[in-house]
């Protein structure tokens, strides 16, 4: 019985399976990273196009089943009972993370806070992933639109978007209520990894989207650093006045540094 609350829809379409694989270029040289395997749909497509998985999986019966039918057969596959929320990368090894692709059908509950962790490296040279429509929008969001927010800074900055192909509800059991998108997503020549410190800050600007920059910053970042990047956004046209969602990804950038 799917648990909803683990976001459980399992891929029953062999066409996106091979559309994902397609997507992402998937050969016998590839390490592959898989978030939620569930019956490992994906999984067996990866493994049987000979690529190295780790994969990490929540539910502890699906993993135990995984356990049982695909561990044996398949040395290739690296499979690890946790939550994705820790362990993004489900167990890479560090000397594995230099050229590693990611293919998942997301669990769509954590796919920004998981994307937001992921984007803070090391970064997979391409990403194919199943999301929910709107987490889509966020990452490809402009400014000054609503679903503009850090999650597409982060995202823009480091990657290249292409277009989704919308995946119609039939093709999961049970049908989820939502409408998912196939993204595909390949790291920019020369991707940009902002710190943590100032992820922090500018996730800290949108949580206050409607307040002026000015204020939310002045108590947060020195006055010297702060002072040098309003004067960069006023050159823009922006200014100490204008709010998160206002200001282009290329001087969001800039701040800080
Ligand atoms: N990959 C399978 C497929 O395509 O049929 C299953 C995809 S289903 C949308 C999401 C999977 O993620 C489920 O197997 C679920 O148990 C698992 N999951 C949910 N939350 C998770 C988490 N925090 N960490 C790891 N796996 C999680």
């Amino acid at each position: 019985q799917p648990k909803r609350f683990l976001g459980q829809n399992f891929l029953v379409d062999g066409n996106i399976v091979r559309k994902s694989l397609e997507l992402a270029g998937i050969t016998a040289a590839d390490t592959v990273v898989e978030v939620g395997p569930g019956l490992g749909t994906l999984t067996s497509a990866l493994l049987e196009a000979g690529a190295e998985v780790w994969a990490v999986e929540k539910d502890r019966q699906l993993h135990a089943h995984l356990t049982e039918t695909l561990v044996p057969a398949h040395p290739r596959l690296h499979l690890m009972e946790g939550d994705a929320m820790e362990e993004p990368l489900a167990g890479l090894p560090p000397e594995k993370s230099a050229a590693f692709k990611i293919v998942a059908n997301l669990p769509y509950a954590i796919s920004t806070p998981w994307m937001d962790a992921v984007l803070s490296g090391p970064l997979p040279v391409r990403m194919v992933l199943m999301l929910q429509q709107e987490a889509a929008q966020r990452y490809v969001a402009q400014p000054g639109t609503k679903l503009f927010g850090s999650i597409s800074i982060f995202m823009q900055s480091a990657y290249v978007i292409e277009p989704g192909h919308r995946v119609g509800s039939g093709c999961f059991f049970p049908k989820p209520d939502i409408e998912s998108v196939l993204l595909n997503l390949g790291r920019q020549p020369a991707p940009f990894v902002f710190p943590a410190a100032t992820k922090a800050l500018i996730r800290a600007c949108f949580q206050q989207r409607r307040k002026q920059l000015g204020s939310i910053l002045r108590d947060k970042v020195p006055a010297e650093t702060l002072a040098r990047w309003f004067a960069r956004l006023e050159a823009a046209g922006h200014g100490p006045s204008s709010r998160a969602e206002q200001v282009p990804v290329a001087l969001w950038r800039e701040f800080m540094v």
